[in-house]
């Protein structure tokens, strides 16, 4: 601890050390001096004392299955290798049978949660996204479903069912939906989103969707996608812009920074975050977002190694063993598309934490890793 006040005192960030050892809350100043701070240790410690008081030893992972139902998209987002349009080469759709059939294989062997997300697809019908949860609901009892970004939830609300987000998010929850993921949020800033993904929803938008589902009592995750064209103040505007809709609902139960993948993109002229920028924007979000109990460390992006290191740089969380990732392998990812849960957990172990088996919402889950009782459900 002394070496760490040391380190901060040199640094001129003893103030934000005195105000986190007391509880205090960060401003945005602050949270730029952070990123600006060239101790990079000296910011990871203080994040790391903020994540354990939080949530101590714990470090935890999620055994889960992502499953992408089409990526034939509307948009033409500039950081995307993972949109097509109808007919092109690549896109795919799958059935409603045949996605709860892999929901269903997941399931059967431990699965506790479905991450499903697609793209603006301009022509299923709103009766597909509700079957779709019904019946891995039903194929699947007790697996905790997280699908859709809020961009889609608009996206079936304005265009597909017409109706109003509420109607459309009553009508999902009713099926079987669980929470909403995190993604589409990118980066907030109006220019920012302007360069990498014109004609997405707004901040204000994105915001809206979740304030609804918060509203329904239900929980979601919230995203950002750093490492691109934005600067630290963008970031940091982000995190207060997520800060202050979890100080109106407390909805958020986590949050997941990943870097940008760029080598298949339409800006694959941009350099791919550093290791040291992955951590800093952790540890920051970590001091930053005190009103958010966890902090993810996404694998997927990082790497595994990488992503151990950041559970001492503020995150607590190592996300999940995903079986087959897609978005960020189109993209480029050269990271594995799956973990096993042993791997998890020993990463997690070895990185002086105490291996925890959750779920959606983060809570501990008991029966990961044991195979179902299968008989009488399903196929
Ligand atoms: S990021 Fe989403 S909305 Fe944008 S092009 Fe890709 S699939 Fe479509």
């Amino acid at each position: 601890m002394t070496a760490l006040w040391d380190s901060c005192r040199r640094e001129g960030i003893a103030d934000i050390a005195e105000r986190l050892v007391e509880g205090g809350r960060i401003d945005d100043r602050s949270a730029l001096r952070l990123f600006a701070c060239p101790d990079l240790g000296a910011v990871g410690a203080l994040a790391d004392l903020v994540s354990r008081r939080k949530n101590g030893v714990r470090g935890s992972f999620l055994v889960n299955r992502y499953l992408n139902y089409s990526n034939i998209c509307l948009l033409s987002c500039r950081f995307c290798a993972f949109y097509r349009r109808s007919g092109q080469p690549g896109a795919f759709l799958y059935s409603v049978e045949e996605m709860a059939e892999q929901a269903f294989q997941s399931w059967r062997s431990g699965a506790v949660e479905v991450h499903c997300v697609g793209g603006l697809h301009p022509h299923l019908p709103f009766s597909y996204y509700r079957d779709l949860i019904s019946a891995i609901k039903e194929r699947c009892p007790g697996m905790m479903i997280k699908a859709f970004t809020a961009v889609e939830i608009r996206h079936l609300a304005r265009r597909i069912a017409r109706r109003s987000i509420p109607e459309v998010l009553e009508d999902l929850a009713d099926a079987g939906l669980d929470s909403l993921t995190g993604g589409g949020a990118e980066i907030f800033d109006a220019e920012v989103r302007d360069e990498i993904c014109r004609g997405k929803e707004t901040a204000e938008e994105w915001l809206e969707v979740h304030r609804i589902w918060h509203r329904m009592g239900r929980k979601s995750t919230a995203t950002m996608l750093f490492g691109h064209v934005e600067k630290p103040a963008h970031r940091v505007d982000h995190l207060r812009r997520l800060r202050g809709l979890q100080e109106e609902t407390g909805g958020f139960c986590g949050f997941v920074p990943f870097a940008f993948e760029p080598a298949n993109t339409r800006l694959s002229h941009l350099r791919r975050a550093s290791a040291t920028d992955t951590l800093r924007t952790i540890a920051v979000s970590r001091i930053y977002l005190d009103n958010v109990d966890h902090i993810t460390s996404y694998w997927i992006s990082s790497g595994l190694p990488l992503g151990q290191v950041a559970l001492s740089f503020g995150a607590d969380d190592l996300h999940g063993t995903i079986e087959e990732e897609k978005i960020f392998h189109m993209a480029g990812s050269k990271t594995p598309i799956s973990q096993t849960a042993d791997n998890l957990a020993a990463a997690i172990r070895e990185s002086g934490r105490e291996p925890v088996a959750r779920d959606s919402y983060y809570r501990v889950h008991p029966e990961v890793r044991s195979p179902r009782e299968t008989a009488g459900v399903g196929a």
